[in-house]
This record gives C-alpha cells, structure tokens and sequence, in this order.
C-alpha cells in the first residue's frame, strides 16, 4: 500500500492544481486486493502525505493510518464491489461536471469521446446526500452495464480505472466534455450525434 499512499498524494496535486476540487472537496482511492487505500475526509487533496491515507477493509474498518477516511468510503467500496477492473477512482466537484449534473439526467454524446466510458451518453446518479449508502446505491446504478463515469446530481462526477493515470486521465475528458456541452448550450442547440454515428465510431475503435 506505500505506492498506492504516495500515487493518491500524486493526484491528490493534481486535482487540485487542474481546479478539479476547491477547499477540502473530492475524494481518491486505490484497491490492492480485499484493502483500499482512500483520502482522509476533510483535507485538502494537495496536502496530503502517505501516511495521511488511512486503508480500509471491505466493511470500511481502517486498518492503517490515523485519520478518519473520506466521507465517501461506502460509495468508493460499493463502485469496486461491481466493477472487478477498476483499481482506482476519482471523484471531484469539476465546475463543468456539477453544472451538468445540476440541469440535465445524462450528458448527451456531442463527442464521440463519450463512448470512452463505456456508453452513448454519461449518466446523471439521483441526488442523494454526500456519503451515504443512498448516494453509494445510485452513482453504482449510474455505473451499470461496464461504464467507467458518472456525473452525481447536483455534486460533482466520479470516474474508475485500472489505475489512478487511467482514472484521472478519464476525470479530465469527462470534465473537457462537460464544458464543450456548457458552452455548446449557451450557443444554442448542441446537435446531438446519433446512433449510426456512434456505432461507425465504436466499430473503428474496436479495430
Ligand atoms: P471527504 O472530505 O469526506 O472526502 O468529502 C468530500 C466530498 O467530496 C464528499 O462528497
Ligand atoms: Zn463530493
């Protein structure tokens, strides 16, 4: 868990330094077998040292470290109970990310770059209060069928990887998208690609 510790020190910066969080806001994790490490709940994510990040079991018991681990633990813990690829997750509060999930139910595939999550479009997880099974339950739900980002109601967004880079990597596409979408709005109707064109573009990356 020593690598781990350090990588979510490493995009801990990151985030912060790509205005992805403000303040105490977002959460990171790795998985290493049945233990996750996570970020502490209520530090900022651009402060954080190793031994910062406590490890949690699968019920969420910390089983090293000393501070409390981020508010989010059921949700991160639900996400990799379903998703046996996934090594990592990134969840932020990205200006873009909340504006959608605050006014639409799905951000609509405007790029062929939303197919990079695994569907046509990014959905919207039914609010439910930061931290709770309840919140857990829908981002899982918004997850469903192998997708890799979800946008969280009135919150922020969420994505997985195999690793923290894959994760991150796939935080800031998400949050690109959001903001073209944002801006395409404020010009009128964004035209919205449609199934055929999609399906061309899935079949030239599966090739
Ligand atoms: P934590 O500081 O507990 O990780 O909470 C931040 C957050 O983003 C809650 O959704
Ligand atoms: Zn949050």
């Amino acid at each position: 868990m020593r690598d781990a510790r350090a990588a979510l020190c490493d995009y801990g910066r990151r985030v912060v330094e790509r205005g992805y969080v403000v303040g105490s806001s977002g959460n990171l994790s790795v998985r290493d077998g049945d233990l996750m490490a996570v970020t502490p709940t209520g530090v900022q994510l651009d402060r954080l040292r190793p031994e910062d990040c406590p490890v949690v079991d699968p019920a969420g018991r910390v089983v090293d470290g000393r501070l409390a681990p981020s508010s989010e633990t059921p949700m991160h813990l639900a996400l990799y109970d379903t998703a046996p690829d996934a090594s990592a997750i990134v969840h932020t509060h990205s200006v873009f990310g909340a504006v959608v999930a605050t006014t639409r139910e799905v951000l609509p595939a405007i790029h062929y770059n939303v197919l990079l999550f695994g569907g046509r479009d990014v959905r919207v997880a039914d609010y439910a209060t930061y931290g709770t099974a309840d919140l857990a339950r829908n981002v899982r739900g918004a997850l469903a069928g192998g997708r890799t980002a979800a946008l969280l109601a009135n919150h922020g967004g969420v994505t997985l990887g195999t690793d923290l880079d894959e994760a991150f990597e796939r935080t800031s596409i998400l949050e690109w998208l959001c903001e073209v979408y944002v801006r395409a709005c404020g010009m009128g109707t964004p035209r919205i690609l449609d199934d055929a064109e999609l399906a061309d573009v899935e079949a030239r990356m599966q090739g």
